[in-house]
C-alpha cells in the first residue's frame, strides 16, 4: 500500500461528477464555511481507506476543508440537482440544498467522493437555511457508522464539525456540518429529475454504468437496454436493502425517491431509528402521520420507488413491457435476503419448509411482547442450551415458551454443532444498535463540547457483534422514561 498522504496536496482527487456530466446537473460553488469550528470526531479507519494520514486528519489545514472553509486541492466543489416523490406526491426540482461535493479522492476503493452536509446555500436550497444542527449531524454520524458495522451498505460518514453559529429550528441550536462519502450520491430522484429529456438523461445512465456498474457495458450498448440492466441491478441491491434494514430492525423515516441511492445504499439519515421494544407497525417520524414509511412498510415502499425510477427510464427508450418483468423480480430478491439474513440470526444453515411460519411467530411473538428487537435476537443464542434464561426476555413467558420448544425442535434439523451456531449467531445479532435514547446521549454532551459518549458509541458501533467490557451501558434497553423519544424531520 502507498504511503498515506500527510498534505492535502498529496491527496489523489478527482471530479468524475463534474467532468462527465455537463452543468445542468449542477451549480459550482464554493461551501460556505463555519467560523470557529472543532473538529468533533473522525473516523480514522475510513480516513485510512482514502489515504488520509492521522497527521493530516487532524491538520488546522484538513479542519478548513471540513468547515467548509477551504477547498479541496484539485476538487471542483459543487450542488448538485435532483427532483423527487415526497411522501408519495411528485415535488418537482429539489437538489443539495445545503450540502457541496467537494470532489472525489482515488483511494484503493476507487473514486469515493467527499461531501459536505450544512454547508450553507445553494440555489437549491428553497426555503432552507443551508445549515444543519449538532443534533441530526451527530445522528447520521454515528448512523453511518453504525450501518458500516452491522455490513449494511451505506454512505459513511468522515468527520462532524462543530460550530457556535446558531442555527434556528424549534429552538436555536448551533451549527455543525458531516463529511459524507460514498463512491456516488446519485438518487432515484437525479433520473427522475430528467424525464423527458433523453440527452441528459442518456448522459447520466453512461456516467453512473461507466462508473459504477460497468460489466453492462459487456452485455448491451443500446440506451434502453442498458436501462433495462441498470434497472434490473439497482432492483436488486435496493431489494437486498430492505431486507437488510428489516432484519435489523431499522426505520429510514423518509424513504422518499430523493433518498434512494442508485447504488442501493442507506442514505440521507434523518429521522430514523432501530427499534427499542418491536412493533411491526412502528413509525419512526412524527411527520408520517400515515405510517407510509413505517418499519413493516420498507419493503413495498422501496418496489413502488423502483417503478418511479422505471417510469423515468423511458425517456431512454425503454418500454413498461421490458421493465415490468425486471420490477416484478424484486420480490424474489427480498426474500431471498430476508431469508439468508434469517437463517444467519436463527443460526440455521439453511432455509427449511416451515421456517416462514417459525419466523412469523417470532414477530408476532415480539410484537405481542414489545420485546427488545436485537437483544431477542441476542438472546435466541441461548435459547438452545439456556431455554429459561432466553424465556427471561419476555413478559409473556408462556407464549414464548411455546415458541421457543418449536425453534428448539427445529434445531435439532440443523448439521452445525451448537459451538458453530452460537458463534454464527452471535455474528449476526448486534449487541449494540445505535438507540434513540444513546443518540440522545451523546447530541446532549456533544452540545456542551463533549465527544465522549459519541466515542464510546461510535467504537462500539464499529463491531457491533463483538461484546466489550467497560461498555456495557451501551447494550442496554432504554429507560422507561426515554422509552418514546418523538423524532420530526427538523435537523
Ligand atoms: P431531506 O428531507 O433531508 O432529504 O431533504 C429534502 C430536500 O430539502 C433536499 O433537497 C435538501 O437539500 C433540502 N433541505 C433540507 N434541509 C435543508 C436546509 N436546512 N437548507 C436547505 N435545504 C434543505
Ligand atoms: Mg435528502
Amino acid at each position: 500500500m502507498s504511503a498515506l498522504a500527510s498534505t492535502l496536496d498529496e491527496l489523489q482527487v478527482s471530479n468524475g461528477f463534474a467532468t462527465s456530466l455537463s452543468s445542468s446537473f449542477y451549480t459550482l460553488l464554493p461551501a460556505s464555511g463555519l467560523r470557529e469550528a472543532q473538529l468533533l470526531h473522525a473516523n480514522e479507519a475510513l480516513a485510512q481507506r482514502l489515504g488520509i494520514s492521522h497527521e493530516l486528519l487532524h491538520s488546522p489545514a484538513f479542519l478548513d476543508v471540513l468547515s467548509g472553509n477551504a477547498p479541496l486541492p484539485g476538487g471542483q466543489s459543487l450542488a448538485a440537482v435532483y427532483s423527487g416523490h415526497q411522501f408519495g406526491v411528485w415535488a418537482g426540482q429539489l437538489g443539495d440544498g445545503r450540502a457541496h461535493l467537494l470532489g472525489a479522492i482515488d483511494g484503493p476503493d476507487g473514486a469515493q467522493e467527499l461531501q459536505l452536509k450544512g454547508s450553507g446555500l445553494t440555489p437549491y436550497s428553497r426555503m432552507g437555511d443551508g445549515r444543519a444542527v449538532v443534533r441530526s449531524s451527530v445522528r447520521e454520524y454515528l448512523a453511518s457508522i453504525a450501518m458500516k458495522g452491522l455490513g449494511i451498505p451505506t454512505t459513511e460518514a468522515l468527520a462532524i464539525v462543530t460550530s457556535p453559529v446558531p442555527v434556528y429550528r424549534e429552538t436555536v441550536e448551533r451549527a455543525a456540518i458531516v463529511t459524507r462519502v460514498a463512491p456516488s450520491f446519485v438518487r432515484f430522484g437525479s433520473f427522475e429529475h430528467w424525464l423527458g429529456h433523453p440527452e441528459e438523461m442518456q448522459s447520466l445512465l453512461h456516467y453512473v454504468v461507466q462508473n459504477f456498474y460497468p460489466a453492462l457495458y459487456e452485455q448491451s450498448e443500446d440506451h434502453a437496454e442498458l436501462a433495462r440492466l441498470l434497472l434490473s441491478d439497482v432492483t436488486k441491491r435496493t431489494a437486498y436493502l430492505m431486507a437488510d434494514w428489516l432484519t435489523v430492525g431499522f426505520c429510514h423515516g423518509v424513504m422518499n425517491t430523493d433518498n434512494m441511492s442508485i447504488l442501493g445504499l442507506t442514505l440521507d439519515f434523518g429521522p430514523f431509528g432501530f427499534m427499542d421494544a418491536f412493533q411491526a407497525n412502528h413509525i419512526c417520524n412524527t411527520t408520517d402521520q400515515q405510517g407510509r414509511y413505517a418499519w413493516n412498510q420498507q419493503p413495498s415502499v422501496g418496489h413502488w420507488n423502483l417503478y418511479r425510477l422505471a417510469s423515468a427510464m423511458t425517456t431512454l427508450g425503454a418500454t413498461p413491457e421490458t421493465l415490468n418483468p425486471v420490477l416484478q423480480q424484486y420480490e424474489g430478491w427480498f426474500l431471498e435476503r430476508y431469508r439468508e439474513n434469517l437463517c444467519r440470526k436463527m443460526g440455521w444453515q439453511e432455509w427449511l419448509e416451515g421456517d416462514t411460519q417459525l419466523v412469523d411467530d417470532w414477530w408476532r411473538l415480539l410484537h405481542r411482547d414489545q420485546a427488545d428487537f436485537s437483544l431477542s435476537f441476542r438472546a435466541l443464542a441461548w435459547a438452545e442450551k439456556h431455554p429459561e434464561a432466553f424465556l427471561q426476555c419476555f413478559h409473556d413467558q408462556d407464549q414464548a415458551r411455546v415458541w421457543v420448544d418449536k425453534y428448539r425442535v427445529r434445531l435439532e434439523a440443523d448439521p452445525q454443532t451448537t459451538a458453530q451456531r452460537q458463534h454464527a449467531m452471535n455474528a449476526a445479532n448486534p449487541l449494540y444498535v445505535l438507540r434513540n435514547y444513546l443518540a440522545q446521549q451523546a447530541i446532549a454532551a456533544a452540545e456542551k463540547g463533549d465527544a465522549s459518549v459519541l466515542s464510546d458509541l461510535f467504537t462500539v458501533l464499529s463491531n457491533p457483534f463483538e461484546e466489550r467490557s467497560g461498555y456495557e451501558r451501551y447494550a442496554e434497553v432504554p429507560p422507561p422514561e426515554a422509552q418514546s423519544i418523538a423524532l420530526s424531520c427538523s435537523s
